[in-house]
C-alpha cells in the first residue's frame, strides 16, 4: 500500500460569489475582496466568479431582493417566491439564473463554491429572511449548490488564517476523494488510510465505526459500496473542526513525525501552550511543509497542492495577521 502524502496535480477550480471577488455587483454597487486575505495562495487556484442576481438581469444598482417562504430550498419546490423591495416578483428569472450559474461552474470544473453569507441568493447558512433576520436557511443558489454536492465555504472565514487552513485542508481532501479511483478493496483501504486521521478528528465515533465496517468487507468491491464511501467521507470532510481538535491533531501528527525522522521540527508547540490562532496556523503550515518534504503523510492535512507552493515564503505569507 502506498502510504505517502497525496499531492493534487491540477490547480483546483473554485467558484465564488463574484461580489466577494471584488466585482462591484452587489445591489448597491459595492464589493468585497475576500481573496486578498489568503495572499499569494490566490495563485494556487483557478477562480470562477458568478453572480446569479446580475445573471438574472436585475442590474447594478438594483432593489435588494428577499425570500418569501421558508428558505431557498422551499422556493425550488414552488413553496414561496423571491421579490424585490419594490414588490416585483423575480422568482422565475432568479431560478433560471441560478441554473445558468450552476452550468457555468460545471463548465469550469468547479466542485467548490465560496459563498457570501447572508445572501438570499448565494447564502447557505444565514440567509436574511423577511421578519427573521438571522435564520439558518440557504438562499436559492446556495440550496441548489448544496443539493448538487458542492463543497461550500463561507467567504468570511477566509479572513481567519486558522479557519481558512481548516477549510482548505478539508477541501483538498474532498477534491482528491471525488477523483480517486475506487475499484478494488485495496483502493478503498488506501484512500481510507490517507483520510482516516482527519475523519477521526472531525467525527471520531463515525470514523471508528467506518474502520470496523471496512475491515469486515469481503470479496469483490461493489460499486455501490465504493460510492457510499465517497459520499459519506465527503460529508464528514465538509464539517469544520475546532481549535481544540486541531491543536490536538497537530501534536499527535508531530509526535508521529518526530518518531519517524528522529528529530524535532522547530516552532511546533505542545497543545497546552497558550498561543494565538495565527501562531497555530503557522505551525500547521510548517508541519505541512516538513511532512511534504520528507514524503511522510501528514494525516491532519493529507492532501496538498504541488510541493513548491509550501516554501518558506508561503508559510510566512499565509500566516497573515488576524484573530479568530
Ligand atoms: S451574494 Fe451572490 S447574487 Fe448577491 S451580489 Fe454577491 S454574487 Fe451576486
Amino acid at each position: 500500500m502506498d502510504k505517502g502524502p497525496v499531492t493534487l496535480k491540477e490547480k483546483p477550480v473554485i467558484g465564488i460569489s463574484a461580489c466577494g471577488f471584488n466585482a462591484p455587483v452587489r445591489y448597491n454597487g459595492r464589493s468585497m475582496d475576500f481573496i486578498k486575505a489568503i495572499g499569494r495562495e490566490k495563485g494556487d487556484f483557478r477562480w470562477c466568479p458568478v453572480c446569479p442576481e446580475t445573471a438574472a438581469g436585475l442590474g447594478v444598482p438594483r432593489d435588494p431582493i428577499h425570500l418569501v417562504g421558508q428558505d431557498g430550498r422551499a422556493i425550488w419546490k414552488g413553496e414561496g417566491k423571491i421579490v424585490s423591495r419594490n414588490g416585483q416578483d423575480v422568482t422565475e428569472v432568479m431560478l433560471a439564473a441560478a441554473r445558468e450559474s450552476l452550468a457555468t461552474l460545471r463548465r469550469a470544473g468547479a466542485k467548490v463554491f465560496i459563498y457570501m453569507d447572508g445572501s438570499p441568493s448565494c447564502g447557505v447558512y444565514r440567509t436574511t429572511l423577511r421578519k427573521q433576520s438571522r435564520g439558518k436557511p440557504p438562499g436559492v443558489f446556495g440550496a441548489l449548490l448544496d443539493d448538487e454536492g458542492f463543497f461550500l465555504v463561507p467567504a468570511l472565514e477566509m479572513q481567519s488564517p486558522l479557519k481558512w487552513w481548516d477549510w482548505r485542508r478539508r477541501m483538498l481532501a474532498y477534491l482528491w476523494l471525488q477523483e480517486v479511483p475506487l475499484t478494488t478493496r485495496g483502493d478503498l483501504y488506501e484512500a481510507w488510510y490517507r483520510l482516516k486521521f482527519l475523519c477521526q478528528e472531525l467525527d471520531d465515533p463515525w470514523a471508528r465505526e467506518q474502520g470496523r465496517y471496512l475491515a469486515a468487507l469481503k470479496g469483490r468491491l461493489e460499486p455501490e459500496v465504493a460510492e457510499k464511501f465517497r459520499r459519506e467521507v465527503g460529508d464528514v470532510l465538509r464539517r469544520p473542526s475546532t481549535l481544540k481538535r486541531i491543536t490536538g491533531s497537530l501534536w499527535k501528527n508531530y509526535s508521529h513525525h518526530r518518531k519517524i525522522t528522529g528529530r524535532p521540527v522547530p516552532d511546533i508547540q505542545d497543545p497546552t501552550v497558550l498561543r494565538n490562532v495565527t501562531t497555530i496556523a503557522r505551525e500547521l503550515m510548517i508541519m505541512e511543509r516538513e511532512a511534504t518534504e520528507e514524503g511522510i503523510l501528514f494525516g491532519t492535512a493529507p492532501v496538498t497542492l504541488r510541493k513548491k507552493r509550501l516554501d518558506k515564503d508561503t508559510v510566512e505569507d499565509q500566516s497573515h495577521d488576524s484573530s479568530d
